[in-house]
């Protein structure tokens, strides 16, 4: 177990992703697909777009982050290194804790306008597929949820073996949670009770605020559910994106990464 740990955690993650979204891809155009897309290949193109640029900015970023994680383990700085706990638990109680810091950091994206500038990037989509899983601002990525890492393994003393695996459960969810798949409800009124399905994590995409503003949680729904934000909907009557970004001239990658600059956008605050 321990040797197939180390094989996964060996594979640059940027491999991974492009794995993942290959398989999710795939079976999008094989299977009978659940929402209707709006201008697929346009979709498509900028989809691959963004996708071209988080995978230059992870190699730069995988450097800093690694670097950082060393030089707090080295100075044995978090929680962990006071512990003596077994790497499994560490593992478990890791990803939860990280899951956990997200959380609350997704939902500050939601209520501070200037954050939420960024993180709407990401709800803009009007037709959901895998590839959503990139439409992200690289600010918020990096400079946002990236800090909040860095930050629980400062406080926690996460190493890199954990870190590797929280980021691997969280991009199988991620590119899951965005596929344009059918799942069944059973799904979501039995793993629904603990961890985040893609239906839930769809929810969360609805142009409805009721909804934006709920199910923040990438792994573990659980969160929601214990602070308050946990709601559901059927995925049929999900409408996507967001109604500042609905015209196709938005649905751009040149015009969302310049779009928190623009006042003219309402927000909806
Ligand atoms: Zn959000
Ligand atoms: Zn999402």
């Amino acid at each position: 177990m321990t040797k197939t740990l180390d094989f996964l955690l060996s594979i640059d993650l940027n491999y991974i992703v492009i794995g993942l979204i290959a398989i999710f891809f795939s079976l999008e155009q094989l299977l009978k697909t659940q929402f209707s897309y709006k201008n697929r290949g346009r979709h498509l193109w900028q989809g691959f777009l963004f996708q071209i640029v988080f995978i230059l900015l992870n190699i730069f970023w995988a450097i800093l982050f690694v670097n950082a994680i060393e030089w707090l383990n080295q100075y044995e700085i978090g929680l962990f290194f006071i512990l003596e706990l077994p790497f499994w638990i560490k593992a478990v109680l890791g990803i939860a804790i990280l899951d956990l810091s997200a959380y609350w950091f997704h939902r500050i994206s939601h209520l501070v306008p200037i954050i939420w500038r960024f993180h709407r990037v990401h709800h803009s989509d009007t037709s959901m597929d895998s590839t959503t899983y990139f439409r992200a601002h690289p600010f918020e990525v990096y400079l946002w949820f990236g800090s909040a890492t860095i930050l629980a393994s400062a406080i926690f003393g996460f190493d890199l073996s954990i870190l590797g695996l929280y980021f691997l459960v969280l991009t199988l969810f991620q590119i899951l949670g965005h596929s344009n798949l059918r799942f069944p409800n059973w799904i979501d009124s039995s793993f629904g009770l603990i961890i985040t399905t893609p239906n839930l994590h769809k929810i969360h995409h609805d142009q409805d605020q009721y909804y934006t503003d709920s199910n923040f949680a990438d792994i573990f729904i659980l969160w929601d559910r214990i602070f308050g934000t946990y709601k559901h909907k059927a995925v049929d009557q999900i409408k996507f994106g967001l109604a500042e970004f609905e015209e196709e001239k938005k649905q751009t990658f040149w015009y969302l990464v310049r779009s928190p600059f623009f006042n003219s956008i309402s927000q909806k605050k």
